[in-house]
């Protein structure tokens, strides 16, 4: 089984239900909650506006443009409704979107627009053997832009590189991720790939950090190397994961579609149309591969499902109890994200054993020592570093830690 699946399965994140099909639990949903609130803070910021669109799809929508057919796209789940008909479960979102937007713009003054969401997409994957960073049933982020001309079309996909850029950084992957040359479409010679240097991905990528160039192995040619100006010998083949993806679709896929508008002139043209996915759950897998050492799961800041472990010992002498819940208590009331360990039954060890396991930012012992020297030690989970800070020192240092 991949790393991310046995860590995340042991530490109580995540519950596998079948190959590629996992349950997300109170930990684990509050990472995915976490990701999902920096990609819509970054999606938000270059006028994204959310919405949520449906599991259930039409089959006309599809067969419009020849991606009903199982031929074709090789990933549907389908079932049939019991009033009659067939249905497809939402393995993407773009015909649908297209048609709803029919009911939406008519004008070329009603664009641009971009809307996105955060879709549990559902693909008959063949091999489902990375863990949750590549399921059958995942949480992905998919935006969609719509524009009345080239140009602000264009300017939007460009926009969206450095959102997602930032997306990247703020998880704590902004050095291993490149924005890679990968195959294009009917409209576009390249798209863009989101690549993240990760030993279980299933991408192979090859980079050169200087000139900042990034090409996925699919498209590597000498053409490819030509138009964009490097050598083969100046770059390097790493093992990356795709952890997202953004398409122009220039007006191809309005037109496959009938999403047209009236431009300035009075003339019916197709939208300019882009897709742009983010994988929510592969980068909770991304993350746990990257970060994990041999104790078990090691979070980013950013979206540790709880910033401090509180881990309480000698709880059975009552007084040491009621002191250790007054300083849980005490954080939390100040908006610090703490788990507090309260098991009497276990042995300090196993806690500390779980404690790495589970991978918060910091660790923080309340026991019956600390209460007698006023001092707590407190452990940076992935530098080991150990330091023992006062009562007052504690609340300074955790408030001051909020919100980065
Ligand atoms: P892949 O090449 O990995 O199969 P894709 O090209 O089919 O992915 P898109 O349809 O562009 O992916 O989806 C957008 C993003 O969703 C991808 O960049 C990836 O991060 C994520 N993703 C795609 N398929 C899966 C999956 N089966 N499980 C988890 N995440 C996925
Ligand atoms: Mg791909």
């Amino acid at each position: 089984m991949a790393k991310n699946a046995q860590l995340l399965i042991r530490a109580g994140y995540v519950y596998k239900e079948m190959a590629g099909v996992y349950a997300y639990l109170p930990l684990g949903i509050r990472v995915v909650e976490k990701i999902k609130q920096i990609v819509r803070e970054e999606m938000n910021a270059i006028a994204g506006q959310e919405l949520i669109m449906t599991a259930l799809q039409r089959k006309e929508l599809w067969e419009r443009t020849s991606r009903w057919d199982d031929e074709v796209v090789d990933v549907w789940f389908k079932s049939t409704l019991k009033a009659g008909g067939e249905v497809g479960f939402g393995w993407s979102h773009e015909e649908p979107i297209g048609e709803m937007m029919k009911g939406y713009i008519s004008s070329y003054k009603d664009l641009p627009i971009s809307v996105y969401q955060f879709q549990t997409k559902l693909r008959n994957e063949v091999r489902a053997k990375s863990g949750i960073m590549r399921g059958r049933e995942f949480i992905m982020k998919d935006m969609y832009s719509f524009c009345a001309d080239e140009a602000t079309h264009l300017a939007y996909y460009e926009a969206t590189k450095p959102a997602y850029s930032k997306v990247y950084e703020r998880l704590g992957l902004g050095d291993d991720t490149f924005i890679t040359f990968a195959a294009g479409g009917a409209f576009t010679k390249f798209s863009h790939e989101f690549q993240t240097i990760c030993e279980a991905g299933e991408d192979v990528t090859y980079i050169n950090r200087e000139k900042g160039i990034a090409i996925n192995e699919e498209v590597l040619t000498e053409e490819t190397l030509t138009s964009l100006g490097v050598t083969k010998d100046e770059l390097t083949r790493v093992t990356t994961a795709e952890v997202g993806n953004i398409f122009n679709f220039g007006q191809q896929k309005a037109s496959d579609l009938g999403l047209m508008v009236k431009d300035a002139t009075g003339n019916e043209i197709p939208v300019w149309m882009g897709s742009y996915g983010i994988g929510v759950t592969r980068l909770m897998g991304v993350l746990v591969e990257k970060f994990a050492d041999e104790k078990g799961i090691v979070w980013p800041e950013s979206v540790a499902p709880f910033v401090m472990h509180l881990i309480g010992l000698n709880l059975e002498d009552e007084a040491v109890r009621d002191w250790a819940f007054g300083i849980y208590s005490a954080l939390t009331d100040r908006g610090i994200e703490v788990l507090f360990d309260d098991r009497v039954e276990v042995r300090a060890g196993e806690k500390f054993a779980d404690s790495d396991l589970i991978g918060l930012p910091y660790r923080v012992v309340v026991s019956k020592k600390s209460r007698e020297e006023g001092k707590f030690e407190v452990v940076t989970r992935a530098s080991g570093e150990v330091r023992f800070l006062t009562e007052e020192e504690l609340f300074g240092d955790f408030d001051s830690n909020l919100n980065t």
